[in-house]
């Protein structure tokens, strides 16, 4: 992995960011708003539950805006394509697919399988306690 690709990929990580930073900010402006506007309690909830949804979205932003800083911080430490677990080199086919990766195929499969199975897990208590009561 030579020093100038590397460049390219902060380069481009750090646009990311900002775009994504700047549609986050705008995003939690328009929040407050609407929230300052309703004081019926019953509309007041399903507001709520709609500001929920977006906050979902925006929370899932977030993490990739973690992620972009996280990858640029690796760039910065020279740890970019290290496989974060066992330490061996990501190959550059999958770094080019997903710049942001911080494990190697390996390791990436064994979290997903993991992660799928604390995946059901979550779903199954949402569907318990979804009930609304307006
Ligand atoms: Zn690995």
């Amino acid at each position: 992995m030579n020093k100038d690709k590397n460049d390219d990929i902060r380069q481009y990580l750090v646009r990311k960011m900002k775009t994504l930073m700047s549609s986050a900010n705008g995003a939690i402006q328009k929040l407050k708003i609407s929230n300052d506007k309703l004081a019926d309690p019953c509309d007041q909830a399903s507001v709520e539950a709609s500001k929920n949804v977006e906050l979902h979205f925006w929370s899932k932003e977030w993490k990739t805006l973690l992620d972009i800083q996280e990858t640029i911080l690796r760039i910065d430490h020279g740890l970019y394509g290290i496989c974060d677990h066992c330490g061996r080199q990501i190959s550059s086919k999958r770094l080019k697919a997903a710049p942001m990766s911080k494990l190697c195929v390996e390791c990436q499969q064994k979290m997903e399988n993991r992660q799928n199975k604390s995946k059901e897990q979550t779903l199954n208590t949402t569907r318990i306690s979804y009930h609304h009561a307006c």
